[in-house]
């Protein structure tokens, strides 16, 4: 039976925790609210996705380079950027529930399923008159589906104004003119909206008095901007080119209630482009795409993907799109590609009173790059393919088995060799196979339980080969090869495993269908 969106949503928390994916931090002190460990099969999970999107970037890309910068930095940085005045949510209290909320979540929120009701409407139609509806015609003449549509618009452009103009009244206002209520109380009883600024301070130095307040980075793109430079120069670039990283961030989120979607302590994988102005955009569109392609590679149905382009842009921006996954509790951003003009390196140039331009040989002048950046959340992305891998099967039996599809390259263990016995020289065989691999792939030695149960073991988390030595393997050097999504198996010779191993669990092969 088909589990609601909040059932796979907590089946996905419980799974995590059960096969030693994601953990509560300090849980034994009952938690830390929104920061996570990952656990034993969670960091080889990680650490794959962030070689498949590194090796995506600065192996196959000739002119991006990699970087790893101080999650500390001069605290100018964050005032030359905007953090200190504007990295800002817009929070509203709910007075009966306590509960806290994002004024613009509640309002995007809230228009988004207005064009929900205006899609059922259209598929309802799209039903009654078959082959020669017009979709787009009857989005436009259709009195309800337009009335919808035009609402959702409406609301969004008042909350654009509303922050344009800084009126934190106005966008109080639109929530009590929609007569949005609190999920959990059911209440319109707002408090009025305030700005909360997401950045944690820290101070360095040992004395209070003499110490400077530093904050704990929210991006890592800043450490680009600021190493621009010193790449540029010492690394013979020419423009364009990119810098990508990937590293730590923090934010004091104000709703922190999705498990890894939105936590404090999180981790970003970052690119910044650096272009001529003018060209900003044939790049932007470059990389939206790029990185769709990236995101196809792994496998999954497109439906799960879509563009969102912005409605508000930020200020620095000429042009955005996000990338939205489908998460159980519905889309949102998983990766953000952003046009940001030659804004950064401006207000670096400005505040540090270093110049920050590149030598144009053509026009033989100095000018400031323009940037692209593709911005990725790595707990997101992580997230995003445990919703996608996790199914419940049930087998021609009767019985069930969890098997967790996760592309083959990005599993934990890539392989498991299974002695079927733990005598007659099985595990000797077994480990020599083992030592084989073990220099290529997280290859797991297993030879606890019976054959059945260590299989269901190893089809929970996603190891997409296991591979049984038994009795017929001293004589003639055959092993059996399991497939994890058929569970089909054949027999082949243990020379030829480490071959097949490569060709169906590298990521050599996720990267050539980018
Ligand atoms: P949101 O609107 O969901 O808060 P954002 O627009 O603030 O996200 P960006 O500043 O564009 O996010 O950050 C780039 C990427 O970093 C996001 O696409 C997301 O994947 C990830 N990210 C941002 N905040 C968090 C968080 N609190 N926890 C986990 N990942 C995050």
């Amino acid at each position: 039976m088909a589990l609601s969106p909040e059932e796979s949503f907590k089946r996905v928390i419980s799974h995590a925790k059960e096969y030693g994916f994601v953990f509560q931090s300090s849980e034994i002190y009952d938690g830390l609210s929104a920061v996570y460990d990952y656990g034993q099969n969670g960091v080889l999970l990680k650490n794959n996705i962030k070689s498949f999107w590194w090796k995506s970037m600065v192996q196959l890309n000739e002119n991006v380079v990699g970087l790893d910068s101080a999650i500390f930095m001069h605290p100018t940085v964050w005032k030359a950027s905007g953090h200190v005045d504007a990295f800002n949510d817009p929070l509203i209290d709910n007075k009966d529930s306590k509960k806290r909320y994002r004024a613009d979540v509640l309002l995007e929120d809230h228009a988004e399923k207005l064009r929900q009701k205006a899609n059922k409407e259209v598929e309802k139609a799209a039903q009654r008159f078959g082959d020669s509806f017009d979709a787009d015609l009857f989005r436009s003449t259709n009195p309800r589906v337009a009335g919808y549509l035009a609402k959702a618009d409406e609301i969004m452009a008042r909350f654009v104004a509303a922050m344009e103009e800084e009126d934190l009244e106005a966008v109080r206002q639109i929530i009590l003119d929609e007569n949005i209520t609190c999920p959990v109380s059911g209440s319109a009883n707002w408090t009025e909206v305030r700005q909360f600024n997401l950045m944690f301070a820290t101070k360095m130095g040992s004395v209070a008095e003499g110490a400077s307040d530093l904050y704990l980075r929210p991006e890592t793109a800043q450490g680009i901007f600021v190493n621009f430079l010193n790449v540029f120069k010492t690394g013979r670039m020419k423009v364009p080119f990119g810098i990508a990283q990937i590293g730590k961030a923090f934010r004091n989120e104000i709703v922190a209630r999705q498990f890894i979607f939105r936590m404090r302590e999180f981790e970003q994988m970052e690119m910044q482009f650096f272009v001529k102005p003018g060209t900003e955009m044939e790049w932007y569109a470059h990389w939206k795409e790029a990185r769709m392609r990236w995101h196809m590679a792994l496998g999954f149905d497109a439906r799960h993907y879509r563009f969102h382009d912005h409605d508000k842009l930020a200020h620095y921006a000429n042009a955005a799109a996000d990338i939205e996954f489908q998460f159980p509790f519905g889309f949102k951003e998983i990766e953000g590609i952003h046009s940001r003009t030659d804004f950064d390196l401006r207000r670096h140039e400005e505040f540090s009173g270093k110049k920050q331009q590149v030598f144009d040989p053509e026009t033989q002048e100095n000018y400031t790059p323009y940037v692209v950046e593709t911005s990725i959340g790595l707990d997101r992305m992580f997230l995003s393919l445990l919703s996608l891998s996790i199914e419940e099967e049930t087998l021609e039996d009767g019985s069930q088995r969890t098997v967790l599809r996760l592309p083959h390259a990005l599993a934990p263990t890539q392989a498991a060799i299974l002695p079927l016995m733990k005598k007659d020289g099985l595990p000797e065989f077994a480990r020599s196979l083992h030592t084989d691999l073990k220099f290529d792939f997280q290859v797991a030695y297993d030879e606890k339980d019976a054959i059945g149960k260590r299989y269901r073991r190893h089809d929970a988390i996603g190891t997409p080969l296991c591979i049984t030595v038994d009795h017929q393997s001293l004589e003639d050097g055959t092993v059996t090869l399991r497939d994890r999504d058929t569970m089909e198996q054949k027999r082949v010779h243990r020379d030829e495993v480490f071959d097949i191993v490569r060709t169906t669990a590298s990521l050599e092969v996720l990267l050539k269908k980018i």
